[in-house]
């Protein structure tokens, strides 16, 4: 086996400037699922920006460096949680906290369209705004909560428990 002429580097990005490194590895699969399973567990950091950068190996300089996916870190409008991971570039937008996975993202149907979603309630709506999609994310967030105050013994009790927790 020869060495690879590409390396793909996840890397995240916390508020004060410094720059964390998950290793580098052979293809892009791997470096996403090395990134999902991190920025699950983003809620405890205080990351801004999370990136997947390819490396041409043996290429001096900024040409052997390409950028394949930018993300910026959120406040999650369901969850509170600050692990809502939004690809500007691409206009689209994941939850990647456990027990959530809100999304939002421009239809591949229609580009005028922007959908928005609550997997645990089969949540989905289709909009014409980024903000309207925000919203419509908030209500359902505010919905459950209060239906988490109401019935404690939901499923989604859960979700607020560990919500609470990692904020004190
Ligand atoms: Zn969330």
């Amino acid at each position: 086996m020869g060495s690879p002429n590409r390396v793909y580097v996840p890397s995240v990005l916390e508020a004060d400037g410094n720059a964390i490194g998950m290793g580098c590895f052979s293809t892009e699969q791997i470096a996403w699922e090395v990134m999902k399973t991190f920025l699950g567990k983003s809620e405890q950091m205080n990351l801004e920006q999370a990136t997947i950068v390819a490396w041409d190996v043996d290429v001096v300089g900024e040409e052997a460096m390409t950028v394949l996916t930018k993300l910026e870190g959120k406040i999650c409008p369901v969850c509170q949680r600050r692990t809502f991971w939004v690809d500007l570039e691409h206009l689209s937008a994941l939850c990647y906290g456990s027990q959530c996975s809100a999304w939002i993202e421009q239809s591949t149907v229609d580009p005028e369209i922007i959908d928005c979603g609550w997997p645990p309630l089969r949540f989905l709506k289709q909009v014409k705004e980024i903000e309207e999609a925000y919203n419509e994310l908030r209500t359902i967030g505010a919905d459950v909560l209060a239906s988490v105050e109401e019935h404690p013994e939901t499923a989604t009790q859960q979700l607020y428990e560990s919500t609470y927790q990692t904020n004190d």
